[in-house]
């Protein structure tokens, strides 16, 4: 292999650079430990090696690590993002090493909830620690005054785990929106001045230069818009400045995607349909306009979130999810697809820990919001795929029950609904997590009843997802997968949901679940 003169390389584990097939949906996997399908099959459908070109640089990586890469070029600094299986020639003379990820330590939802239902670590913290271990071996062995630095949206976690800091020997924790901070931390690294420990860069200081990506994104996705303006407590994106990125600079970054061959785009906001919108009630003209751009453009598009009180909005006002079906069916898309979160059907809780979720209409109105905007989607073929918070501060049993109650009445809607264990993350960071062997029968009685919703619409979904792959033994794979998992749900209910929290408390007992378990070192 040749080598790049570079002072700087960006990499991540092999959880974060693949393209999952070319299918978003697909990278979920990497947040488990292999279950039904023996390890190497989970591992290859999971996070498939990416090309590598000549210098061992990937063709695609994650795209926040692309911006942080463009913003250091962009400032005349000598850096590239090597893939993992490439890294250690770079190591013995670059600068620095600069890591990124979504979950540093699988401790994020969903990875911490397989993690503790299956009891084994999930793909993403096996990978990371690999990783890890080479870094920590070439700063011991081979290049001592390598500096390691830690980014990315999980990078919170090195601070709440000191002791997986202080044994991997990471300099730097990087938090925030980083463009601008990781030009003046290189700057520093290369001068020779002293570093921080820790940089945090708070909302008010996000930086306005935020250069287009100058090599491809997994799955091509381009970010549309930063932050929400909703406030959700329990969401780290709060803590994020809400804007837009103009239209212009969005084609020019799939264009760069689709020089390099990737012919998709994933637009990426915390909400698609606020696109242009100065709060929450939608910019119609900015979101048609933005995905007619993104249609005649590239041959497949898609969403990564949008929410469902903006569908209903949308909808009821401007007939604007309406019109973008139509649009999409133009271009051949008889389906697309966005993540959501239901969170919970309980207005009580509702209005405690999302206020402004369901807006413009009340709190207490987001479980009609909710099943309403089930119902446009469904009506039009867009598929979401949602998620549930359970185990938040302050709930109730009857929180639950409300949950399950909605959850049943959504049955006739084509989605996906999955529950997660809460995290302690935005304005309720100083919380702890909710366990698995904290699960009730109630909680248990929930599972069940989004197991089988899930596995009632995954096959029909699936199909659809996987319909244009090229790959027949990734196709072959995904449905022998949901064929196997609908089986063994048959045989699953909440009294075997119940005892396999009974088996995590007892576990307890063994000391395996204590707080520790998260911050363990490699054996
Ligand atoms: S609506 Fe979604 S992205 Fe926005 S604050 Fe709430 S959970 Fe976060």
């Amino acid at each position: 292999m040749k080598l790049l003169d570079l002072d700087f390389v960006l990499t991540s584990d092999r959880s974060m650079i693949t393209d999952h097939h070319r299918k978003e949906f697909v990278g979920f996997m990497t947040t488990s430990p292999p279950i039904i399908l023996p390890s190497f099959l989970w591992r290859w459908i999971a996070a498939p090696k990416p090309k590598i070109d000549e210098y061992g640089r990937p063709l695609i990586a994650p795209y926040g690590m692309r911006k942080v890469e463009a913003s250091l070029v962009k400032a005349g600094f000598k850096a590239a993002i090597i893939d993992p299986s490439k890294l250690k020639p770079y190591l013995k003379k670059v600068k620095a090493v600069m890591v990124g990820h979504h979950d540093y330590f699988g401790v994020n939802p969903p990875s911490v909830q397989w993690w503790m239902l299956f009891g084994r670590e999930p793909m993403n913290r096996v990978e990371l620690f690999k990783l890890m271990s080479l870094l920590k071996y070439a700063k011991e062995h081979i290049n001592k005054d390598l500096i390691i630095v830690a980014g990315g949206p999980a990078a919170w976690q090195w601070i709440r785990f000191p002791k997986l800091r202080e044994y991997f020997k990471v300099d730097v924790v990087l938090e925030g929106e980083a463009e601008e901070a990781v030009v003046d931390l290189a700057k520093k690294i290369l001068n020779g001045e002293e570093i921080p420990d820790h940089i945090e860069v708070k909302p008010k200081d996000a930086p306005e230069n935020i250069p287009t990506i100058i090599r491809p994104s997994v799955n091509g996705l381009v970010e549309v818009s930063r932050g929400c303006p909703r406030g959700c407590k329990f969401c780290p994106v709060t803590l994020r400045r809400f804007r837009h990125f103009p239209i212009d600079m969005i084609k020019k970054e799939i264009l760069v995607n689709k020089r390099f061959g990737i012919d998709q785009v994933i637009l990426h906001a915390e909400d698609v349909l606020l696109y242009g919108a100065n709060n929450i009630i939608p910019n119609p003209d900015a979101v048609l306009k933005l995905n007619k751009m993104a249609l005649e453009t590239v041959k497949d598009v898609g969403w990564s979130h949008a929410a469902l009180a903006t569908v209903v909005v949308a909808e009821k006002r401007f007939k604007l999810m309406t019109k973008l079906a139509e649009l999409f069916n133009e271009h051949g898309h008889d389906y697309f697809g966005f993540q959501t979160g239901i969170e919970t059907g309980s207005p009580r809780l509702a209005s405690i820990i999302m206020r402004a979720k369901a807006a413009p209409y009340p709190p207490e109105k987001w479980p009609e919001v909710v099943e309403e905007a089930f119902g446009i989607l469904h009506d039009l073929r867009i598929v979401p795929a949602s998620t549930l918070i359970v185990g938040v501060p302050g709930e109730k049993d009857e929180d639950v029950v409300k949950t399950i109650e909605l959850v049943e009445r959504l049955k006739p809607y084509r989605s996906l609904i999955i529950p997660l264990l809460f995290v302690p993350m935005g304005l309720l960071s100083n919380k702890d997590w909710f366990k698995s062997y904290e699960m009730k029968e109630v909680h248990a009685e929930l599972f069940s009843v989004c197991l089988k919703h899930t596995l009632r619409w995954a096959p029909e979904i699936a199909k659809w997802y996987v319909k244009d792959s090229k790959n027949p033994f990734f196709k072959f794979g995904v449905i022998a997968f949901i064929k196997l998992a609908q089986k063994i749900s048959e045989k699953i209910d909440a009294n075997v949901i119940l005892e396999s929290v009974k088996k995590a408390k007892e576990q307890k007992r063994e000391g395996i679940y204590k707080e520790e378990m998260f911050q363990a070192v490699p054996a």
